[in-house]
C-alpha cells in the first residue's frame, strides 16, 4: 500500500518538475493544449529525466505508427535542439522514423547528440534486418515456415533411390536460413531438402 502511494506522489511530483521545465508547453511542438507526461520507453534512467512534456497530438503519434504525420513534426526544426536530453532523444526517434521523408534526414544530419544520449535514443529503434533471406516458389511468392507447396517436377530425392513425384504436396515446410534457394519438408515420411525452383505455395 505504501508503495503505491509512494508512486502516486513520485507521479505528481514529476508532473510539477515537468511542467517547469517546459513552461506549460508541449516540449516537441509547443502546443499548450492537452499536455501529459510521456515517459520515454527503452530509457536507463526513470524519472522526470526519462520523460517529456507533450501534447496529445504528439502522444498519439508517437505511441501509433500509422497515425504519425510527417508535417506535423516539422515542429522538431525547432524542439531538436532542446538542451534536455529526453526531448532530444524523442526528437531523433521520430526523425528516425521518418527519415525516409528526406529532410527528417537533413535534420538528423544536423543534430548533434552526445554518445550517451545517442546510445540511448538508438535503443528505441527496432533493427530491420535488411539482410535477411527470403525464400520464394518458382512463382516469386514468398514462402514462409508452416507454409504448404506441392512440387511442380519429379524430384530424385539425394542419396536415396526415392522419386518425388510432380504434384506431391508437402505440408508445413521448414526453411534453411543460410540459403534462401533450401526449404525442407516430408514426402513420404522422409525429411528432405527441396530447392524452391521447384515448388509452388498452395
Ligand atoms: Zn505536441
Amino acid at each position: 500500500m505504501n508503495s503505491v502511494i509512494f508512486a502516486e506522489i513520485n507521479t505528481v511530483i514529476m508532473e510539477k518538475e515537468l511542467q517547469l521545465r517546459s513552461g506549460n508547453k508541449c516540449e516537441l511542438c509547443t502546443s499548450e493544449e492537452n499536455l501529459s507526461v510521456f515517459e520515454i520507453p527503452k530509457s536507463p534512467m526513470a524519472g522526470a529525466d526519462a520523460a517529456i512534456y507533450i501534447c496529445n497530438v504528439c502522444k498519439e503519434q508517437i505511441e501509433d505508427e500509422d497515425k504519425t504525420e510527417s508535417n506535423h513534426w516539422r515542429c522538431l526544426n525547432d524542439s531538436m535542439w532542446s538542451t534536455v536530453p529526453a526531448v532530444q532523444v524523442m526528437a531523433w526517434r521520430m526523425l528516425n522514423r521518418l527519415k525516409a521523408e528526406g529532410w527528417p534526414q537533413d535534420l538528423l544530419d544536423m543534430m548533434y547528440l552526445d554518445e550517451e544520449t545517442a546510445a540511448w535514443a538508438k535503443a528505441g529503434v527496432i533493427e530491420k534486418n535488411e539482410n535477411a533471406i527470403i525464400h520464394r516458389d518458382s512463382n516469386g511468392v514468398i514462402l514462409e515456415a508452416g507454409d504448404s507447396v506441392v512440387l511442380i517436377k519429379d524430384l530424385k530425392v539425394k542419396g536415396s533411390s526415392m522419386i518425388a513425384k510432380q504434384g506431391t504436396a508437402v505440408r508445413r515446410i521448414s526453411l534453411d536460413h543460410e540459403n534462401e534457394k533450401f526449404i525442407e519438408g516430408r514426402v513420404d515420411g522422409q525429411q528432405i531438402v527441396i530447392i524452391t525452383d521447384f515448388v509452388k505455395k498452395v
